[in-house]
């Protein structure tokens, strides 16, 4: 071959060679072939989604079922949402008794018969109401919701510790070579739990009124680890009587309670009655925000200044 020719025909491999080296780093860098490699997780309410996030991080595409601002005590799920855990190989339910997992799972499942249904609450201590619960009358007792189990076991930072260490060995399970990014990602988030457990701590014990009263008992969890009681307005999961109500008014005046929590998820009527019969303010406090630490600093404000 002439030497000119031999020059060219070299010349052109290595502008191919470069050029498909140039192709093949385009294409390894794209977002849509590293989503390809994202562990679908699904989970039931929006804090999960925190939880779940903040120990897969970008290894992990969370789908949740029930949306921002739903009640998952009544929700009706949209069968374009329930086809959602098409592709989840995990569901991280709560395992609590909430009623979208009594209502739904077992179709969830069947959509899905390859995904692996862990229960989160399998290491908490689940509080149980008594059957005599029900009959009661303005005690401090009356925390009753429907169902024999409090279903919110979240609202609780321990608790979310528990359920934080369960996710994390099942994104092991689920993916053992990233056994080490998963276990510094949950370090982290267990510090931060840690952290808000503690300030907890110190700043409840030093309140003087142990009493919150809410509209709907979702801080039962949180109450007990923090040695406070919870006083709720609606009763097993209905609007309260107007006995009930003369008998909330009462305690309320007599332990003295100045505020009225309300989840945005309720109705504020009955609410607004009795905080204008004991002077007391309204304040909104969301158990089901999806940014959970965040949320549980305004929780903790919340408390604190009641
Ligand atoms: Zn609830």
């Amino acid at each position: 071959m002439d030497k000119n020719l031999k020059n060219i025909f070299l010349g052109s491999i290595i502008t191919i060679f470069i050029a498909s080296l140039f192709i093949v780093s385009i294409f390894s860098s794209s977002p849509i072939q590293e989503s390809d490699e994202q562990i679908v997780v699904a989970a039931t309410l929006m804090p999960q989604k925190e939880f779940i996030e903040r120990v897969g991080k970008e290894k992990v595409n969370v789908v949740i079922m029930v949306p921002d601002g739903a009640d998952p005590h009544t929700y009706e799920i949209e069968p374009s949402t329930m086809q959602e855990v098409s592709d989840a190989q995990l569901y991280f339910k709560l395992g609590s008794g909430m009623e979208f997992e009594i209502n739904y799972m077992d179709r969830l499942n069947s959509i899905n018969p390859h995904m692996k249904v862990v229960n989160s609450s399998r290491e908490i201590d689940l509080i149980h109401f008594p059957d005599e619960i029900d009959t009661c009358s303005g005690a401090h007792d009356c925390q009753h919701h429907h169902g024999d189990v409090d279903a919110h076991v979240w609202t609780s930072p321990s608790n979310v510790k528990s359920m934080v260490e369960i996710i994390y060995e099942e994104l092991v399970r689920a993916d053992p070579e990233n056994k080490e990014f998963y276990q510094d990602n949950k370090e982290e988030y267990l510090t931060e739990l840690d952290k808000l457990d503690q300030k907890i701590r110190e700043e409840v014990s030093n309140q003087e009124n142990k009493q919150i009263l809410v509209y709907h008992p979702s801080w039962g969890y949180f109450c007990k680890d923090y040695g406070l009681q919870q006083i709720a307005i609606e009763k097993d999961g209905k609007e309260p009587t107007p006995q009930n109500m003369a008998n909330i008014i009462q305690q309320a005046k007599k332990e003295d309670i100045k505020v009225i929590f309300v989840s945005p998820q309720f109705p504020l009527e009955n609410a607004k009655t009795i905080a204008q019969e004991i002077g007391a303010e309204v304040v909104l406090l969301d158990p089901l925000s999806p940014n959970y630490l965040e949320n549980m600093e305004k929780v903790l404000e919340a408390f604190s200044n009641a």
